[in-house]
């Protein structure tokens, strides 16, 4: 039976409980490999006979291409993030498993990034309708009856449910890995160790990462490119470091009413903000199987810290440990903190675990399918993101969305450009955007640097204070003890 206070929580937002999505994909194996392989499927279960066997939501064979594995969940996780639900998708399993072929694919065979990108222009492009007979909008008649005869039900029924909306979209992406525990940007190499920050109006952030507005798929791949082409600046052995670092591709998706434009006065300009992560994991095999020693044990472990930890997180939210109250340890790894909300809380969230079915590498498949088959048991729920400026707001009144607070700037733009080609204003808006932007992020990261700096300065002179201190301390001393061996000396 549904909760009430899930509900409550978050009034004025349409929430849905859902499991995490699991599916599993095989990689291709060599003729010599198949004959051995300790390994069968059948359906959605993968076994070693008489041994081990587990379930899972999908398992991909082989022979199943990466468009097939997008179609299963990852589709419908983009297109909800259109509609403001926050979306995230791990590649997880041991190196050479197949994450990045999954993720990034290839010319021949496009990725699931790829894919979500021109999914996202194809979406975003044309109205969506929320349909209340829709089964999977169950949860918009519950709260639509839970609230019958109260605002909240007008305010609902108008949002989401009986208009075919037109909306605005303002696309922003960011890109970043986390390697030995240090976030870097890379969109902008020269960020790199950046901190992660929260606050109430944007959550949990990293700090200063650079994010870019764009408006087309190939800007979008182009950037992606820019920031893998910067990635291993000095990495002598390039498989070893894109195997010990997790890359997160982020697209942070605004979009508001276009017809709330035109009612003059209007209160509700609330605009929907959602995140959807991509995630290529670093590869989940044991440090001790990798044989590291001094920097390389550093790496080892480092990324051991932060998927051990995904692992334990995991482990805590499938035993229902946040549900009850228990402690959840997000904050022990970068990854774990910056993917928090999406691990158990507000967020649609899907798992592709990369196997090979190989015989060589059974303890390694065993153990990603032991955290895959954990992940199933957890939980999410996940709700549709809506800032507004309304002054009864049934939402939390921030200033997190960009298209709100750029709003001013793009309708003087607008006035001024009034009456020049449509294509030319459009750009003019979006170029304006991108600087607006980054001169809001610069000024964030300056900000930061700064107390940062502050901290440092008060710290430092507290410790020339004390060491004043101690050596007043000591003089007095020597002077004291002084005097006495003086008195002493005039005595005798
Ligand atoms: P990971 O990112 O897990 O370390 P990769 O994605 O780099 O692994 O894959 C390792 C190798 O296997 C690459 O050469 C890749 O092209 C190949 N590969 C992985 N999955 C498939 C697949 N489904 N079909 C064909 N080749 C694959
Ligand atoms: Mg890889």
């Amino acid at each position: 039976m549904i909760e009430f206070e899930q509900s409550e929580s978050a009034a004025g937002t349409v929430i849905g409980m859902e499991r995490i999505h699991v599916s599993v994909r095989t990689k291709p194996l060599s003729q010599d490999d198949a004959k051995t392989s300790p390994w069968r499927i059948s359906g959605n279960s993968i076994a070693i006979p008489n041994l081990t066997k587990f379930e899972f939501d999908q398992i991909f064979s082989d022979n199943c291409s990466t468009a097939e594995v997008y179609e299963a969940r990852t589709k419908e996780i983009v297109e909800a993030a259109v509609r403001g639900f926050n979306g995230t998708v791990f590649a997880y399993g041991q190196t050479n498993s197949g994450k990045t072929y999954t993720m990034r694919g290839s010319e021949a065979e496009p990725g699931v990034i790829p894919l979500s990108i021109h999914d996202f222009q194809k979406a975003s492009e044309k109205p969506f309708k929320f349909n209340p007979i829709d089964e999977k909008n169950v949860w918009i008649h519950f709260f639509m009856h839970t609230y019958r005869g109260n605002v909240l039900f007008h305010k609902l029924e108008s949002t989401y449910v009986l208009k075919d909306v037109d909306r605005e979209f303002l696309l922003r992406m960011s890109y970043m890995e986390i390697y030995n525990e240090e976030i870097n940007d890379l969109l902008a190499p020269e960020h790199r160790k950046l901190q992660i920050h929260e606050n109430l109006e944007r959550g949990i952030y990293v700090a200063g990462l650079r994010e870019e507005i764009v408006a087309s798929p190939e800007q979008v791949l182009n950037l992606m490119e820019f920031g893998e082409s910067h990635r291993h600046i000095g990495e002598t052995n390039m498989n070893l470091y894109s195997s010990r670092s997790h890359t997160i591709f982020r697209m942070i998706i605004e979009s508001k009413d276009r017809s709330e434009d035109e009612e003059s006065g209007s209160s509700c300009d609330a605009v929907r903000v959602s995140v959807l992560n991509l995630v290529d994991l670093a590869g989940s095999e044991r440090a001790a199987k990798t044989g590291a020693e001094g920097v390389r044990l550093k790496e080892g472990s480092h990324i051991n810290k932060s998927l051990m930890t995904l692992g334990t997180v995991i482990k805590k939210l499938s035993e229902g440990a946040e549900s009850q109250g228990g402690h959840v340890p997000y904050r022990d790894s970068k990854l774990t903190r910056i993917l928090q909300p999406s691990l158990g809380g507000n967020a649609k969230t899907a798992i592709i675990c990369n196997i090979t079915l190989a015989q060589i590498h059974t303890d390694e498949t065993k153990s990603s399918l032991q955290f895959a088959s954990r992940a199933l048991r957890v939980t999410n729920c996940a709700q549709v993101n809506e800032v507004s400026s309304d002054p009864f707001p049934l939402f939390i009144l921030t200033d997190a969305a960009l298209l709100k607070r750029q709003k001013k700037e793009i309708e003087d733009l607008r006035a001024k450009l009034m009456g020049s080609h449509s294509e030319h204003l459009e750009k003019e808006i979006l170029s304006l955007r991108n600087t607006l932007l980054q001169t809001e992020l610069e000024r964030e990261r300056i900000a930061l640097e700064l107390e940062e700096e502050k901290k440092a300065q008060a710290e430092w002179e507290k410790r020339v204070k004390e060491q004043a201190k101690k050596i007043e301390n000591l003089s007095s001393m020597v002077l004291f003890s002084n005097r006495d061996e003086s008195r002493e000396h005039i005595k005798r």
